[in-house]
């Protein structure tokens, strides 16, 4: 798309919402600038194409598409059922793999749908097939009693939060964990590693009916292969969540053993992380659970979301571009380099490195809480967010920890050199933040102090480095 073209289409957009609501089409300007002005780290987020954007915002929000291609509830669906088949057939000639559901709305309901798919699969066919009914209505009370109970009664063995893992695989603030009787595996305290022989050891004591691989805040690759080993060898259905890395399988970082899809049952994705697609979900499964899956809608979903679905074909369509291999390389590379930078400078990592597109720093090391070591950061124009470490002593609220990725920084084209000095930026601002105390002297989890004209300097070479590297160049909104 030429230059022209970009501005032009954003342009006339905001024109048309301006005319009647002139504050949104002020917001949406704002956050590019926002978005153009921060050195944005945020391991989860990235900057979709323009093209992604535009296929977004069109008249396929208006339809109602309840069903599956071909087989729909609603009469007229011939268009959105072109956009579906498009991104279904991307996503699985993207990542091998045997069947696509790419209704899911975020990776959360992706992970439901999964959850609900398995649950129908293992616990519910069994109880029709016992009651030699077709389906749950024609269960007799009892029996849709004793099935009710028995599919709240299930056991769910994942990665512990605070050796990162994520929220819904069976935490007891998320529905996962309401649903599910859930045990954790964590990492080695001594690496930060995961112990395969720990996780096959809890598998054996705790024999869930779904072991949960994948994470949020893990820097390291999983060997998705021993975890299927351990999966078959209690019976267990193996989900893998890769929303995190999933732009690493794409590009072929992540292959062979540590390639989830050829080695799991099912696996779910968000699609606008290292993905770099639209803000949504995806399953995708072997043929076994595809009928499943594909109910999904209305199990737990809502209406699919036509115009993110044609955002998700585009994206994928880029995703399966020859440069996109590279661009996955360049996130690793770009992370590697940023850890080197921090260890060099006597950061503390956990693991002490990264194999993926994520590092965590241990902020302990600076004397901080993850809290005051987030807001000194953001003064200073750099964008992260605080998580856990490993048996943090700081709980979820506070931590220890600053979790910092390179997907975004990279679509941007920062490359390793840029990396080194943001490492430096970091650490300058980490090693001149004190924790500060409360009312009665006892050191204080939440305040901190820190120069602002230290702080201003930082936010200024952030821009600077951000400067050489344009977002969305293209794009003048005039
Ligand atoms: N799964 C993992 C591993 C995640 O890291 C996240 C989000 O951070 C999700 C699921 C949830 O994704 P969403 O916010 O799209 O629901």
């Amino acid at each position: 798309m030429s230059r022209n073209a970009e501005s032009t289409a954003f342009r006339s957009a905001l024109e048309v919402i301006r005319a009647v609501e002139p504050r949104v089409a002020d917001a949406i300007g704002a956050e590019l600038t926002d978005q153009r002005e921060s050195l944005k780290l945020i391991a989860s987020e990235n900057y979709a194409s323009p093209a992604t954007l535009l296929a977004m915002g069109n008249w396929f929000s208006d339809k109602y598409a309840e069903g599956t291609v071909g087989r729909r509830f609603y009469a007229g669906c011939q268009n959105v059922d072109t956009v579906e088949a498009l991104a279904a057939e991307h996503a699985r000639e993207l990542f091998g793999a045997a069947h696509a559901y790419v209704q899911p709305h975020s990776g959360i309901d992706a992970n439901l749908v999964a959850f609900w798919a398995v649950l129908a699969d293992r616990v519910e066919s069994p109880a029709l097939k016992k009651a030699q009914v077709r389906q749950v209505n024609d269960l007799t009370e009892a029996d849709w009693f004793a099935l009710r109970r028995e599919l709240g009664n299930q056991r769910m063995l994942g990665m512990s939060l605070d050796a990162g893992g994520h929220l819904t695989h069976g935490f007891r603030p998320n529905i996962s964990g309401k649903m599910f009787d859930q045990r954790s595996y964590g990492t080695d305290p001594a690496t930060g590693l995961i112990d395969y022989d720990r996780v096959a050891e809890a598998a054996r004591e705790f024999k869930p009916l779904i072991l949960v691989g994948g994470y949020s805040a893990y820097p390291r690759k999983v060997n998705f292969r021993i975890l299927r080993e351990i999966a078959d060898s209690v019976g267990a259905t193996f989900m893998v969540d890769m929303a995190h890395f999933a732009g690493l399988v794409a590009g072929k970082v992540f292959t062979g053993d540590f390639d989830p899809v050829p080695h799991a049952h099912i696996v779910t994705t968000t699609t606008h992380k290292s993905l770099r697609g639209p803000r949504g979900g995806m399953v995708l499964c072997q043929p076994e659970l595809a009928d499943q899956v594909d109910r999904g809608c209305p199990m737990v979903l809502g209406g699919p979301l036509p115009h993110v679905m044609a955002a998700k074909a585009v994206a994928l369509a880029e995703a399966r571009r020859p440069d996109f291999a590279d661009y996955a390389q360049r996130i690793v590379d770009n992370a590697q380099a940023l850890a080197e930078g921090l260890l060099r400078r006597g950061a503390k990592l956990v693991t002490g490195g990264t194999d993926n597109h994520l590092v965590l720093i241990d902020v302990s090391g600076y004397g901080l809480t993850g809290r005051q070591a987030e807001q000194a950061l953001l003064d200073s124009g750099i964008v992260t967010n605080r998580n856990s470490v490993p048996q943090d002593p700081n709980g979820a609220w506070y931590t220890s920890g600053i979790r910092i990725g390179t997907p975004a920084l990279t679509t941007r084209g920062l490359g390793t050199a840029e990396m080194d000095q943001t490492a430096e930026l970091i650490h300058t601002v980490l090693a001149q933040t004190t924790a500060g105390a409360n009312a009665d002297g006892t050191p204080s989890k939440a305040k901190y102090t820190l120069d602002p004209g230290l702080a201003d300097k930082v936010a200024r070479q952030a821009t600077d480095l951000l400067a050489t590297h344009p977002l969305y160049p293209a794009i003048d909104l005039g």
